[in-house]
């Protein structure tokens, strides 16, 4: 059982998970609880859900995963976590993340919610064409970078299958580059929707292949995380890099091409216009120059500064 979703002191009782709705807003194509978007009868209200949660406490069960469906189409999701937390459970929830408003993640912050698991099927394309609905990928994405912002614990959850297991590199370059903490892999569930994806599950190399590249990108990261190396150090520290450079260059520059330029603008100033160009030895002329230089010296250092933000941490950990 790990730590970071439900606390270190949890492994003597057992971790209670509610699908407290069927209800969701998407539309899945391995959905296993074949959701839809319409109110199911004979769910939970809340004071039956508080009951519930009162129980589990009494038995001292320590964490509580709110599950659905989608747990967020019930508006009284902060009240039962908030319910929850103030009976000593951990309380954690299993979003598609497309309802984490700021708002909402707002409100669930004020909970006490210790973790937001959020599912996330490939990269957009992927993604949408898993969730049926146009957009889904940036909604989630905005709800991961909400949570993170708001200081909430946030970790994605993908189910791997044929058709998205080529792009798990591609999400641990997302994983890097967002900074989310925790990610978990699931093999495909075969109920409800799921269980017409049974031929596309993976078969036993392509399982051992997926697994290596998850235990190796899982090494890189947990190296570049141990000497602290975010995107964002690795990008600051390209953009120094790239200051660094400029600044030298535009001083060779300057240096070398300075009196050439005076010498050649003093003699076609007199060859064309019969008057040297007096601007080039006067002060504002240097300043100008200097300032010039610096400002296109500073652009350009953020070029390579902004691909750096895209390297994978194989590439950032062979860069010297
Ligand atoms: S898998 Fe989850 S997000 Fe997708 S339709 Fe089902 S309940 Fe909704």
């Amino acid at each position: 059982m790990d730590s970071l979703r439900y606390g270190s002191e949890t492994h003597k009782r057992p971790v209670v998970v509610w699908n407290m709705t069927r209800r969701c807003n998407l539309k899945c194509i391995h959905c296993y609880s074949n959701s839809r978007d319409i109110p199911y009868k004979n769910e939970l209200t809340t004071d039956e859900g508080k009951k519930l949660i009162s129980d589990l406490a009494y038995f001292r069960s320590p964490v509580i995963l709110f599950s659905g469906g989608e747990p967020l189409m019930r508006g009284d999701l902060p009240e039962l976590v908030e319910f929850a937390v103030d009976r000593g459970m951990r309380a954690v929830i299993s979003t598609n993340g497309t309802l984490l408003t700021r708002e909402i993640v707002t409100l669930l912050k004020k909970t006490g919610i210790s973790y937001v698991g959020v599912s996330l099927d490939g990269m957009e394309k992927t993604h949408d064409r898993f969730r049926g609905v146009e957009g889904a990928f940036d909604m989630t994405i905005k709800g991961i970078r909400t949570c993170l912002e708001e200081g909430i614990k946030v970790g994605v959850r993908l189910t791997m299958n044929r058709k998205n297991f080529s792009d798990i590199p591609a999400i641990f370059n997302l994983i890097e580059k967002e900074n989310i903490p925790r990610a978990c892999f699931y093999h495909l569930v075969y109920s409800g929707r799921g269980s017409k994806l049974i031929e596309e599950d993976l078969s036993h190399g392509e399982s051992r292949q997926v697994i290596d590249c998850i235990m190796e990108r899982t090494r890189e990261i947990g190296v570049l995380r141990a000497i602290g190396a975010t995107p964002k150090i690795i990008y600051n520290l390209f953009v120094a890099e790239g200051m660094i450079v400029s600044v030298f260059s535009i001083f060779l520059g300057l240096l070398l091409s300075w009196p050439l330029s005076i010498v050649a603008s003093k003699f076609f100033g007199n060859l064309m216009l019969e008057v040297a160009l007096r601007f080039s030895f006067s002060k504002i002329g240097f300043v100008i120059t200097l300032t010039t230089t610096l400002i296109f010296g500073w652009i350009a250092s953020r070029i390579p500064a902004q691909k750096a933000v895209s390297v994978s941490t194989r590439e950032a950990l062979a860069y010297e």
